[in-house]
């Protein structure tokens, strides 16, 4: 049982609930410490305090810190599958009632965000949103003198008289009002979606593709959704492209950083690479030479992070680089494995995904990248990886590669950026 901490006096209150990381077995405390540890670094330095119990945590903040840093916390910490603001009270029923008319004062029951701090003073009349509510009560204390029907229908009556536009739908209410009766009475509404998957850093390292397309941003927060801790590469080929391609990728990164729990940014200048490559191949080679040139930087950098695998945005069939002749081909210019969590994706799912997290305008953006300016006008479309790979061995490329890794530049990209910058 969770007694209220004796130093959460003048917290909030958050009840977090957990997806995929309660089904693990033995291993459940490693996910929830990664979980926990995200969590405390996201919210730092307003104070927090995390306690499990029954396949969920309790999360109580400083009530200095702003909702919104806890809300955008919150819904950018993989591991979450919901969250709701929550109060808790003893078991006097006008305890219960005073705490019931403070949170049905506050979103989600109320029109706006959560992160409308403000509880509405009891007498203005509320606006609310849904149409119908219920109020679900559990009683894990048998003691308690009211049975759990006696509480749904009384609070239910409480509800309705502040907020008289609700009805109540048992069946499929719009909104659920939640009273847990345990050693204290737990209130809360529907929870608010999380963003899922498992916590960064609990999968190990990547080194993701960044590129300024639509493609690679949503892949980097694919593969944060997997737990996997990841640094950013991005291939510049400057004057061709040009300083604001660069700042594109930086702010992509800055958008899914919070999803990654931060990141760096590698930062190579491909042009030397790219010139070699155009004067040194046969034109209908030059995109699949330079993806195997990328798969060279991209290992020879990963090494030097510790980081085990390599992810693109790529997608099957989606352009010439990336039918599976090609991905074979690159694939073996990478002894580390080569992620593509899109690769069965639609453009369109991508897009829907990419608006979501809130890549997509910043991606659409029309600054061209490297491949664009020198991709030929018609690409070979199913090479031969061993004819590929003599012909990559014929440029005599390494030491041009070499003086990329050598002059990289990197840019730290806090967790933070995303979040305090709301
Ligand atoms: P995106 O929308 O991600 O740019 P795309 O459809 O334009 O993808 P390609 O240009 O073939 O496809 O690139 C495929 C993948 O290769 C990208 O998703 C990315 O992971 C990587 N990539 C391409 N160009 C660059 C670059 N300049 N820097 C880093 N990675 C790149
Ligand atoms: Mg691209």
């Amino acid at each position: 049982m969770i007694p209220i901490p004796t130093d959460a006096q003048g917290m909030k209150l958050y009840l977090i609930k957990l997806g995929e990381i309660s089904l693990k077995g033995l291993n459940r405390s490693f996910f929830e410490k990664k979980l926990k540890n995200n969590i405390k670094l996201k919210i730092h330095p307003h104070k927090s305090l995390l306690l499990r119990e029954k396949g969920r945590f309790y999360l109580y903040v400083d009530d200095t810190c702003p909702d919104e840093i806890v809300e955008k916390t919150l819904k950018t910490t993989f591991g979450i599958t919901g969250f709701s603001r929550a109060m808790v009270c003893g078991k006097a029923w006008e305890d219960i009632i005073s705490t019931t008319n403070k949170i049905i004062s506050i979103p989600p029951f109320v029109e706006g965000n959560l992160s409308q701090n403000a509880i509405l003073a009891y007498d203005s009349p509320a606006t609310c949103k849904y149409r119908t509510f219920k109020v679900e009560a559990r009683r894990a204390d048998k003691s308690f003198p009211k049975t759990s029907y006696q509480i749904e229908a009384e609070l239910g009556g409480v509800v309705l008289e502040r907020i008289p536009s609700l009805k109540v739908d048992v069946k499929r209410p719009d909104i659920t009002l939640n009273v847990e009766v345990r050693e204290n009475v737990y209130i809360y509404s529907s929870p608010i979606p999380g963003p899922g998957g498992l916590p960064v850093g609990c999968a190990g390292r990547g080194l993701l593709l960044l590129s300024g397309g639509i493609d690679s941003p949503v892949a980097g927060y694919r593969m944060a959704r997997r737990g996997l801790k990841q640094e950013c590469l991005y291939f510049h080929a400057y004057p061709y492209t040009s300083d604001m391609a660069l700042q594109k990728v930086q702010d992509l990164a800055k958008i899914i950083s919070p999803y990654m729990m931060g990141t760096t940014l590698h930062v190579v200048n491909f042009t030397e690479a790219e010139l070699w490559i155009k004067n040194h191949s046969k034109e209908e080679e030059n995109t699949l030479m330079m993806r195997a040139c990328m798969m060279q930087v991209a290992n020879r950098i990963a090494k030097n992070i510790d980081a085990e695998a390599i992810v693109t945005g790529e997608a099957l069939g989606q352009v010439a680089s990336q039918t599976l002749q090609a991905m074979a081909f690159t694939n073996s210019m990478s002894s580390l494995p080569v992620l593509r969590p899109l690769v069965g994706m639609d453009k369109e799912e991508i897009i829907e995904t990419a608006r979501r997290i809130g890549t997509y305008e910043t991606s659409i953006l029309p600054y061209d990248d490297c491949c664009v300016i020198f991709s030929p006008k018609h690409p070979l479309v199913r090479p031969d990886s061993e004819t590929e790979r003599n012909a990559f061995n014929d440029m005599n490329i390494d030491e041009v590669l070499d003086k990329c890794v050598s002059k990289v530049k990197t840019y730290e990209i806090s967790y933070k950026t995303g979040i305090s910058s709301l």
